[in-house]
């Protein structure tokens, strides 16, 4: 639960329309019982749900949540009698069909002090077969004033059958423009930085925002830099290699993978890039190799799978495209 957006009289600006849509199915009584938020990680999923919840549960609704009844105030505590949350338990990966057989008793039962009961299941890909299966006939009918918020980064997981019962919102990479306004605002930055923290974020606006706040954007420089440094040069890539290792793999495969669909891009619209100077031996075919070994390489490094060899073998493919 993001506590935070609960009193909170905003929405992020690319969730406007998504805020708008629910306001009108809502004051049409016609909400659907069970709503399925989808869409790439760090769009907002989360703010949109809480966001949803609090407005579902507070006495003295406006557009948003009041944030100051006594509904709110039991929510901000994660104290709501009426609310529930169900996601992977202790350590576990995944959403067991105990927690959503205890979940549905819960739903079962009078509301305590909101008009609604709400659910709020997350990641909802992570429920396992018997889970899912469980949650169906409650997604079906549900308990008389139960609302279920299913929030999804890959609803392609889930299975059809509780797609189906769920009033879909799609949340879509949202436009650059907008987001680079919120961000400038947010951080009072301008320019180039933004650029950079969105372009490394891989357009996720609020992982570009938690860049805008760290270091972390030196590193992405740093990638850049070492890439351009080793083309035509493996013999460098022992000392490259030590140096890019230190960084946090899921990022350091990301940009790998992000700058060398930048290069391909680059070739395919005849633009050099600032930090890679136009190479005719590059090719965007194999580009295209190492674009997918290196996000191949992104999952791998959630495993055992020994991290700097595969950096190193991926590092000298790139060096070795030019000879
Ligand atoms: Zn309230």
């Amino acid at each position: 639960m993001n506590q935070a957006v609960i009193a909170s009289n905003e929405i992020y600006p690319w969730l406007d329309s998504h805020w708008s849509f629910f306001l009108r199915r809502l004051e049409a009584d016609k909400l659907a019982h069970a709503l399925l938020i989808e869409g790439p990680a760090g769009t907002g999923k989360t703010a949109l749900a809480t966001a949803m919840v609090a407005r579902l549960l507070c006495r003295e609704p406006t557009d948003f949540a009041c944030g100051a009844c006594r509904s709110c105030t039991l929510l901000a505590g994660l104290a709501h009698p009426d609310y529930f949350e169900l996601q992977p338990e202790d350590g576990s990966e995944v959403i067991k069909v105990d927690q959503v057989r205890a979940l549905i008793g819960k739903l079962d039962l009078t509301t305590s002090i909101s008009a609604r009961k709400l659910a709020y299941i997350h990641p909802a890909e992570t429920m396992n077969a018997a889970a899912a299966n469980a949650l169906l006939k409650s997604l079906e009918e549900p308990a008389g004033n139960a609302v279920l918020i299913l929030v999804s980064n890959d609803a392609g997981r889930l299975p059809v059958t509780i797609r189906s019962r769920c009033q879909s919102m799609t949340i879509n990479q949202p436009d650059a423009g907008i987001v680079r306004d919120w961000l400038a605002k947010r951080s009072g930055q301008s320019g180039r930085p933004i650029v950079e923290a969105l372009q490394a974020a891989g357009g996720s606006p609020l992982r570009a925002a938690a860049y805008l706040d760290s270091p972390v954007l030196d590193a992405f420089s740093r990638v850049k830099a070492s890439l351009a440094s080793l083309l035509g040069k493996p013999a460098a890539v022992s000392q490259v290699s030590h140096d890019l290792g230190a960084l946090d793999p899921l990022d350091l495969w990301r940009w790998l993978s992000i700058c060398t669909a930048e290069v391909i891009k680059s070739i395919l619209v005849g633009q050099p890039l600032d930090w890679l100077p136009a190479n005719p031996q590059l090719r965007a075919d194999a580009l295209l190799d190492l674009q997918r070994q290196a996000d191949k390489n992104r999952q791998l490094a959630a495993t055992q799978v020994r991290g700097d060899l595969l950096l190193q073998v991926w590092l000298i493919n790139w060096a070795e495209q030019v000879s």
